[in-house]
């Protein structure tokens, strides 16, 4: 009984192709970890990977042939993630792999191991040799390039979204252009997205996330104020670099 009940458990958190963690699963562990590194100080790596061409590789081989490389692809995955990470199937060919206490070249490096690992993975079904696929991954940081989990995950996948559109089987990370706010007390940067950054006086910087401020202060003579106090509540978030 006790047994049967933990399969259920692992059934509703995990995927039944590939074995990784579910999405449900990953957006409850994303904030987890969330939460996590704000009190640890620490960062976090969202690695967002996506199969290039998958349809085509689907139309070439079969359908069962393309299920056979998520399959690998998962298991590259879980390898990646190392017992500390947590390796998800996000949805159809798109996978997400999280990597607690990871900073932007940890995470970047990351990727690119799986990329060119992905590459050399001898792929076959019903004896016949699949070629190869490659990957296009989208790289992002919490807090970095976003402060909350929904804002890290969507700038890994606007990340992603250029690699594609830079040609495929590529890692890539966002660094948006600044635009330099006053507010009362102290600078702001606020990039066109993910977080802003604060100088304070005292010389220490951090970041956190626009969306939030917008959500939070809706009225736009209220804006410097709104910054301020946001600014005041998120003084504990890690200093960005
Ligand atoms: P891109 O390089 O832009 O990502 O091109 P793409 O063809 O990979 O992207 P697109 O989103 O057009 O197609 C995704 C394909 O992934 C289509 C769908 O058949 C395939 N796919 C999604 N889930 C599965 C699955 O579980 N098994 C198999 N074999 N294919 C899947
Ligand atoms: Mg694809
Ligand atoms: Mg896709």
């Amino acid at each position: 009984n006790l047994r049967a009940r933990e399969r259920l458990r692992q059934q509703s958190v995990r995927d039944g192709l590939t074995g990784l963690f579910n999405r449900r699963y990953l957006e409850e562990a994303l904030d987890r970890e969330v939460r996590r590194a704000t009190t640890a100080r620490s960062t976090l790596g969202v690695l967002m990977i996506d199969i290039d061409h998958f349809k085509q590789f689907n139309d070439r081989f079969s359908h069962a042939a393309g299920d056979v490389v998520l399959k690998e692809i998962g298991r590259l995955l879980r390898e990646s993630a190392d017992g500390t990470g947590v390796a998800c199937r996000y949805g159809g060919e798109e996978l997400v792999l999280v990597l607690p206490d990871a900073k932007a070249e940890d995470s970047r490096d990351a990727a690119e191991r799986i990329r060119e690992e992905a590459k050399r993975l001898a792929l076959r079904h019903d004896g016949r040799d699949l070629g190869t696929v490659t990957l296009s991954i989208g790289v992002s940081v919490f807090p970095v390039h976003g402060a909350t989990a929904e804002a890290v995950l969507k700038t890994a996948d606007a990340a992603l979204y250029r690699a594609k559109r830079e040609g495929r089987d590529r890692v890539l990370r966002l660094l948006a252009e600044r635009r330099l706010v006053q507010v009362p007390a102290d600078t702001v940067w606020i990039r066109d997205f993910g977080p802003v950054f604060v100088s304070r006086r005292d010389g220490s910087r951090a970041a956190f996330d626009f969306d939030y401020l917008r959500k939070s202060g809706p009225k736009e003579r209220d804006h410097d104020d709104t910054v301020t106090r946001a600014i005041a509540g998120h003084l504990q978030v890690p200093a960005a670099h």
